[in-house]
């Protein structure tokens, strides 16, 4: 098994991270194993909710292809959002770079697929696969599932379609998620049919 096919199923979840956080100051420090007592490797995730900067730090080390032993010691940083009836919510920001650009995605699991802990989106993993054909199969209902969820938040805030005569900002955002959401429909309509689609094609609205 390559490291890698060892490390997908790696993932943590900022709910689990956060349990009893309050009581304890906004602090805690966690262990989080894979495996029976930990035989698929172990990290420490240090979590600070107190003060300004809100961070989850992630502790271990593994050994390289080559027997080098790399230690690794880096915070991703965590996001409080008002809820709608109080309270709050908490998300990690996708610290990872994909082709020289910067994630930050908001999201709620990280998962670790090679060296770092990274949102799903960057690693293209789906809910219910990493095999291949099955991820391609399902990746353009996640891709429409994810799309509408941004059009339905933007949707909220443009309530202006022109401005000086020129669609607005946020109404080009939306235009272009649309056209981004027909795309994954129609792929999803191919593979269904078990027609070749080239997914990948819909990252370049
Ligand atoms: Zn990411």
């Amino acid at each position: 098994m390559s490291k890698s096919e060892a490390d997908w199923c790696k993932k943590i979840e900022i709910w689990w991270l956060l349990k009893g956080v309050k009581e304890t100051n906004g602090y805690k420090r966690s262990t989080v194993s894979w495996g029976e007592n930990g035989s698929h490797g172990s990290i420490t995730v240090e979590v600070s909710i107190w003060g300004d900067e809100k961070y989850a730090r992630f502790l271990y080390s593994q050994t390289d292809h080559s027997g080098e032993k790399k230690d690794f010691d880096y915070k991703v940083p965590i996001i409080e959002t008002p809820c709608h009836f109080g309270g709050s919510r908490y998300w990690f920001q996708c610290s990872l770079y994909k082709a020289d650009k910067y994630c930050g995605r908001r999201v709620g699991v990280l998962y670790k697929d090679g060296d770092w802990f990274g949102c799903r989106h960057c690693y293209e993993l789906t809910y219910s696969s990493r095999n291949k054909d099955r991820r391609y199969k399902h990746y353009p209902t996640f891709r429409v599932l994810e799309l509408h969820q941004q059009i339905d938040k933007l949707e909220e805030k443009a309530k202006r379609y022109t401005y000086k005569g020129k669609p607005t900002k946020k109404r080009q955002r939306l235009e272009k998620l649309y056209r981004q959401t027909m795309f994954y429909v129609r792929a999803f309509r191919a593979s269904e049919k078990g027609i070749d689609f080239d997914v990948s094609r819909g990252r370049d609205f």
